[in-house]
Parts: C-alpha cells; structure tokens; sequence
C-alpha cells in the first residue's frame, strides 16, 4: 500500500481564472489514480487538521513573522497577490497550513513505515523564501518538512530532492546553512527564478545544483544522477529523502522547455528507491493536465512495484 495524503480542501486555494497553478491539477491526479489498475494499492489519507496539530511551530523554524502574518492577512481581507503571480485567495493561508500538515503526515507515514508516501497538496513551496511568497509558493513545504523529520530522534540528516523545472530558490536558501539538511536540484536554465548555479554548494557542501539547458531530455538527466545526484545522496546518507515533486519538465509542459516524458519520472523514482526507501514525495510544480497527471502515476506505480 502507498499512502496518498489529499483533501478536496486543497482545492480552495484560487488562483483566479486564467492561473497555471490551478485547482484542476490536483482534480486530474485524482482521477487518473482512481482508475489505474493498481488503484487499490493507494492509501487515501486526510491531512491532520491543524486544529489537532498546531504547524506554526515548524512554519516559524523557516519563516519570518512577518511573511506568516502577510499571508494570514491578504487571505483575511479576502485576498491579493504576493506578487505578479503568486496569488492569496481568502482559504488560501487556511489550505497552506493545511498543505504543511500534509506534509508532515508524509514525513511521520514514512518514517512509521519505511516505505515512500505521496503528498498531493498545494500550493507548491520550493520558491517560498524566509520573508516572501513568489512563485506560486506561499511556505517552503519540503523545507518546513525536513525541520519536522528532523526533530524526529531517529533522524539525523534529510535530503531533498527537487526535480521541479525550476531552481527551488527557497528551499536552497533554507538548506544552504543548516548542516543537517542537503539539497539537490535539477532545473532550467536559464529559467525563473533565475538561481540555482552549479558553483553554489552550500555553507557546508551539502548543496548540489544541475543547470541543465533548454532542450535537455531523459538522456540528460540520467547522465546527471548517475554521475552527480546518486553520487552526492549515496555519500550524504540521508535518514530520510524528501522529493520536492514538480512535473513541469515534461514536454507537454506550458512554463518550460525540457523534453522528458511522463514514464521518465518512473526512472527518476527507481534510482532514489535504490538509496532508501524512506521516501516523502510531495507535489511542486507541473502545469498541462495529462502529462502531470501521467507523471505522478508513473512516480507511484514504480513505488508499488
Ligand atoms: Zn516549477
């Protein structure tokens, strides 16, 4: 069994009409785990309300007051933007900190069973910076994930994994400085947000960032963890892998110009199961319905085979 932690509440979350990062993507995910052939595989699970586990604690270990408050604030008023495309509609800070809970229900599935679980949430995190939302992002999920693992006794280190098109600028800047944590990112370039260069390693090496150019397709990207991301996880050893999921390197994809296919996240999969099983993907990015919805399936289906 695979857990797939979602509610319909992560739906609340409005971007306005004509917005990438819309309601209807986790809608097509939904719908094309249901009707898979291993469906009855999946184990749906609602987050844990945040009536029943407070996640200020954990948001403040990576957050600024402020940012928390402004957000609170937009959503209260009935909503505004952070910025040009980052959008807070009245649920939206309700619905992040409940995509938070997800998160950390991913985190504590994982680490209670030893077996990867899925975090189908939004809004995406990997932008979200100490003091701004940007990007679609309003908190730095995986980010905010791995402070939480790490209070666990049984972890020492947390890794994470960010596939998503784009340099998850947030997530680095959190990472970069804390000895604990390591992150790895494949993305764009150039691409938004425009960061994530391959001499960037961190304050304590455990930063490791593959530009890859306009065009780059599944070749590309198993040179690159053969020959970087395994190797840089494999020496790091983390006690648990958290995958900043995103999907908008498909080809098929609106906001960006890789050329991989929904199957090649399969691959992708397969290499981090062959480090550990302890594996938390969560949802980021991935903007044209099919080949999004195909990619999580692929992800999961490798998980269950
Ligand atoms: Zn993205």
């Amino acid at each position: 069994m695979l857990p797939v932690i979602y509610s319909d509440e992560f739906l609340l979350h409005d971007t306005g009409s004509f917005h990438p990062e819309r309601p209807q993507r986790l809608s097509a995910i939904v719908k094309a785990l249901k009707s898979v052939p291993f469906a009855d595989q999946l184990k749906w699970q609602l987050p844990t309300p945040v009536t029943e586990r407070d996640v200020m604690p954990w948001l403040q270990k990576v957050h600024s007051e402020e940012h928390i408050e402004r957000v609170e604030l937009i959503a209260k008023r009935g909503g505004g933007n952070l910025d040009g495309d980052t959008p807070v509609s009245a649920y939206s800070y309700d619905v992040a900190l409940l995509a938070v809970n997800a998160w950390l229900d991913g985190v504590d599935r994982v680490l209670a069973t030893e077996d990867p679980a899925f975090v189908l949430a939004r809004p995406p995190g990997h932008h979200a910076e100490r003091d701004r939302g940007m990007g679609f992002c309003l908190f730095s999920n995986a980010a905010i994930a791995a402070c939480y693992a790490l209070s666990q006794p049984e972890v020492k280190r947390v890794a994470i994994l960010d596939w998503d098109v784009h340099h998850g600028n947030g997530t680095q800047n959190f990472v970069e400085h804390h000895p604990k944590l390591a992150y790895c990112s494949l993305h764009q370039s150039p691409c938004y947000p425009g960061t994530g260069y391959a001499d960037e390693r961190g304050e304590y090496k455990n930063v490791l960032n593959i530009p890859l150019p306009p065009g780059s397709a599944v070749g590309e990207y198993q040179k690159a963890f053969e020959s970087e991301v395994l190797p840089f996880l494999s020496i790091y050893r983390p006690d648990l892998l958290i995958v900043s999921a995103g999907y908008d390197a498909n080809a098929d994809d609106p906001l960006a110009r890789i050329d991989l296919q929904p199957h090649d996240f399969g691959l992708f999969t397969e290499y981090c199961l062959k480090l550990t099983r302890r594996i938390v993907f969560g949802l980021e990015g991935g903007y044209d319905l099919a080949a999004l919805a195909e990619s999580v399936v692929a992800t999961i289906e490798q998980c269950l085979v």
